[in-house]
């Protein structure tokens, strides 16, 4: 399992969550679940729920209520036209979005908080609490695994599977029989790598059962949105864009290096990068602030000072990824996909880009008022940027 993790490339990981698809990483945890779901049989799955979200009562998740079943979820359950099928989140659709392929060209969708809204606003906020919900009749188990984090597979009686990734909360422990429409789990942040991603939800679907290690993503799940509940996904093909390798420094100079690669990389090895932050404080530039979205969530370091902003630039030609409300506050990731390199700022107390955006070297991304974390991904590899801000390379 190590050594597929080292093989992954990281830039694509951290464009989002599951490069490799989890029927690689999960290989292991599925089969025992997978295993175990077999020998049981669907049909006499009745385990009660332990471990009840958000402290209520297993009983509390109305079993009876067939397609009304939205007992215990935060908002409001989608259910399509005959009622076979429901959205796999509840609440507030249109402050969703997803894109028609995954990231990296599947099948499968991130659903997100829809780009432009706030981290701070209570739409956000509310997102980030979702309830995700059984989106058909079936049998639902764990599947928890290395990227993927807390997660769960629904084999439903249409006979195909669904998966759903990156939970916080889940009630289910063993195979349990669930209705459409209720209550499974949180959204959240759990895998290797999501933590630094916004809270969303992977979802994918295979279009039968598997025994075992073959599960195949075949199904596109934002037609599926389409064709069951009219949704439409969001476009977000970048223009075209020349290839480029990092150069320069995100900040004007003068600036000064407060961490290096070297220590930052003792503090995490997962995520190194080097400090930067603006020398004199009369770096000050009118960058104009948009008026909602793409703020930072008072990441600390943004907030604690009140100091000239200063802008931050694009190192990097190349796709957009703005990341709204992560552990490490607002993140803008840049990549450039003929070359597999991708740039990763962070700390910013705002963006002035939007993710889809192609941007060019020294183009304006955002603003600063203390220091920024700067990281570079080479092929996918974390790699120290010190050598390419003085712009050679
Ligand atoms: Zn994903």
């Amino acid at each position: 399992m190590r050594g597929v993790i080292r093989g992954l490339r990281s830039t694509e990981i951290l464009s989002m969550d599951l490069r490799v698809h989890w029927h690689r990483i999960a290989a292991a945890t599925l089969l025992v679940a997978l295993a175990a779901a077999a020998v049981l049989g669907e049909g006499r799955l009745a385990a009660a729920p332990q471990a009840p979200l958000g402290g209520r009562a297993a009983g509390a998740v109305d079993r009876a209520a067939g397609p009304a079943a939205e007992a215990g979820t935060r908002g409001r359950v989608l259910f399509s036209a005959d009622g076979r099928y429901a959205f796999p989140l509840a609440g507030d659709i249109t402050d969703m979005a997803w894109t028609h392929y995954h990231w990296n060209g599947g099948d499968a969708v991130d659903i997100l908080a829809r780009p432009g809204l706030s981290a701070s606003s209570l739409a956000f906020r509310r997102f980030e609490r979702s309830s995700v919900v059984a989106v058909t009749a079936g049998v639902v188990s764990r599947a928890d695994n290395a990227l993927g984090g807390t997660a769960l597979v629904l084999r439903g009686d249409d006979l195909r599977e669904y998966y759903y990734a990156h939970l916080s909360e889940t009630w289910v422990v063993k195979p349990t029989r669930v209705r459409v429409g209720e209550l499974l789990a949180t959204i959240g942040r759990t895998g290797r790598w999501a933590q630094y991603l916004e809270r969303h939800l992977h979802f994918a679907i295979a279009s039968r059962w598997h025994r075992g290690l073959a599960w195949k993503t075949d199904v596109n799940a934002a037609e599926w949105f389409r064709s069951e509940f009219d949704l439409a996904w969001i476009d977000q093909t970048p223009g075209p864009y020349p290839a480029a390798y990092p150069s320069g420094s995100p900040l004007p100079p003068p600036y000064r290096i407060v961490r290096s690669f070297a220590e930052m990389r003792s503090r995490n090895p997962d995520l190194a990068s080097i400090e930067l932050a603006p020398e004199g404080g009369s770096v000050g530039l009118a960058v104009a602030l948009p008026a909602h979205g793409n703020r930072g969530t008072g990441s600390s370091r943004a907030a604690a000072q009140d100091g000239a902003q200063a802008g931050v630039y694009s190192t990097l030609t190349g796709e957009v990824r703005v990341l709204r409300g992560t552990v490490v506050g607002l993140r803008v990731q840049v990549t450039n996909r003929h070359t597999s390199q991708t740039v990763v700022f962070s700390g910013l107390l705002a963006a002035t880009v939007r993710t889809g955006d192609v941007v060019r070297r020294g183009g304006l991304i955002g603003a600063t008022t203390g220091a920024i974390d700067y990281e570079y991904f080479d092929d996918g590899l974390l790699t120290d940027p010190t050598p390419t801000l003085s712009g050679r390379r």
